[in-house]
């Protein structure tokens, strides 16, 4: 059902009607057996939700609000359906950030719902703890038959951090060595340990010594990894398929060189799918591209289809057998929330839908097709660099044009703060064309698009459209780009650490 167009109730006419509702008897659809004084999330959200922003500057991170209203992305939104989000003045928005691509299915997906909504009817015995559910089994199973071979175990988390954390667990217990190598400009998690494998020193400074023994190789460097493993201390090598930070793509053959280089070392090779993994660069799993078997895969984000926290760390069956080797050693690695009821029914649904609807196919189709396009653009333009990606993970890096009355304003503006001429496209985007897209990394000139994977051609094709029409405004204004530039680049200065 790609493409899907379902009404949904938007909340404000939900609140409206709840009004009533409230004053009388509580016998609307919207009270669901509500007696007087109970929760009730509608009228909530009808008399408080436009405090949001004053919220959370009184009691959540003030950094935040200030920068949302620095870039006029100061949105109240209310309802969400598919690739769209709807703002309380009734705008819609293209969302190619996808809750930072947790959402593949797009949101508010019915199948995901309504497997939560009978997961919830059923009353389900929900982390009884001294058990083995059969959701989470059957969850567990379904993740390994979509892998290389059935040779793996899996273990479920809260998060793509706590995946990783998990990784850093198995492999030093699993080799009994103490080093992990990781790639520069890596992302993994902002936790002590998978911040211990973070490529960018603005997310580890100031945050104290971390965890000891992991350093890191270039990005691509096969001879790098080498020197690295050959010292015969280090237990894995952890990296994603294609960089989240700056969308790059590993050059062919890495991984598979990697891979036989860990093993001939006897280090492991732990891949992190979190952001790439499910479909989102047009495989299930990015590194089925690389023809490469991992020993170790965490994955998160889009396992629920956005409504649950849940991760999961697929590992080789001997490395899981060394981490639980004994019957007293049965917790020694667990979380409380892990195999609960709600994240593995969406995450059921989810492997489900993926299949049913064919996502993955699609994804892969709709992403070559719009990454051509924008290289298309990106001809027309001499500030595009180059346009990279796989299915619908897709970077767009921009670099100083040649022509010389461009050249001169771009150095201004980089020398404003790195990075600028993204955000300048970004927020043009945004406000003018109403499309969510993200600066990927900070620093750095690449714009990073993260569609859902249900997303259209036709809305393919209004990004397309979109950003060829930012580019040439930026072109043509160069006054005003100077203008809006400093505006966005004083307070960035002044509010980034
Ligand atoms: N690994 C990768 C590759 C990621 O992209 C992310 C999140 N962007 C993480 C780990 C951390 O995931 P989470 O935010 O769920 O902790």
């Amino acid at each position: 059902m790609i493409g899907r167009t379902r009404r949904l109730e938007p909340v404000v006419d939900l609140v409206a009607e709840h009004t009533v509702d409230h004053a009388g008897d509580h016998t609307g659809d919207h009270t669901g057996g509500r007696s007087a004084g109970d929760f009730d999330l509608r009228a909530l959200l009808a008399t408080r939700a436009s405090e949001a922003f004053s919220l959370h500057e009184r009691y959540m991170n003030p950094q935040m609000p200030r920068i949302l209203r620095t870039l006029g992305f100061d949105r109240d939104y209310v309802r969400a359906e598919g690739a769209w989000l709807y703002d309380a003045d009734g705008r819609r928005y293209l969302d190619f950030l996808a809750g930072f691509g947790v959402f593949a299915l797009g949101r508010c997906h019915p199948a995901i719902e309504r497997a939560l909504r009978d997961a919830m009817e059923c009353a389900l015995p929900n982390m009884v703890q001294m058990e083995c559910g059969p959701l989470a089994g059957l969850l567990a199973e379904a993740l390994v038959t979509r892998m290389p071979n059935d040779d793996y175990r899996v273990f479920f988390t809260n998060s793509g951090a706590e995946s990783v954390e998990t990784i850093l667990k198995y492999v030093r217990c699993a080799t009994g060595r103490p080093r992990v190598i990781f790639a520069d400009h890596a992302f993994h998690g902002l936790t002590t340990g998978a911040l211990s494998l973070n490529g960018a020193h603005e997310f580890r400074d100031r945050f104290g010594s971390l965890l000891p023994g992991c350093s890191s190789v270039p990005f691509g460097d096969i001879d790098a990894l080498r020197r690295e493993l050959r010292a015969g201390d280090v237990a894995a090598f952890v990296v994603e398929p294609i960089q989240g930070k700056g969308v790059f793509v590993a050059p062919d053959g890495y991984l598979r060189d990697a891979s036989e280089l860990c093993h001939e070392h006897g280090a492991l090779l732990a891949v992190d799918e979190v952001q790439t993994g499910l479909g989102r660069t047009g495989t299930m799993f990015a590194f089925e591209q690389w023809n490469v078997v991992p020993d170790l895969v965490s994955i998160a984000k889009a396992l629920s289809g956005g409504y649950i926290p849940v991760g999961a760390v697929i590992a080789k069956r001997a490395v899981v057998e060394k981490v639980f080797d004994k019957m007293d050693r049965a917790v020694v690695h667990s979380s409380t929330f892990g195999q609960n009821v709600m994240a593995m029914t969406a995450g059921l649904a989810t492997l489900h839908t993926l299949d049913t609807e064919h996502v993955v196919t699609h994804a892969a189709t709709v992403g070559t097709d719009l990454i051509a396009k924008l290289r298309e653009v990106g001809r027309r333009h001499e500030v595009v660099e180059e346009v990279r990606g796989r299915g619908l993970m897709i970077g767009i890096e921009f670099s100083r044009p040649r022509l010389l009355r461009l050249r001169a304003q771009w150095s201004l503006l980089e020398t404003m703060r790195k990075g600028l001429f993204t955000q300048l496209v970004v927020v043009p985007l945004f406000r003018d064309h109403g499309i969510l897209t993200q600066v990927a990394g900070d620093h750095q000139n690449v714009l990073k698009i993260l569609p859902p994977l249900i997303t259209t051609t036709e809305q393919a094709d209004e990004f397309v459209g979109a950003f060829d029409a930012v580019l040439g405004e930026l072109e043509r204004s160069l006054g005003l780009l100077f203008g809006v530039g400093r505006s966005l680049a004083l307070p960035a200065i002044r509010h980034s650490r």
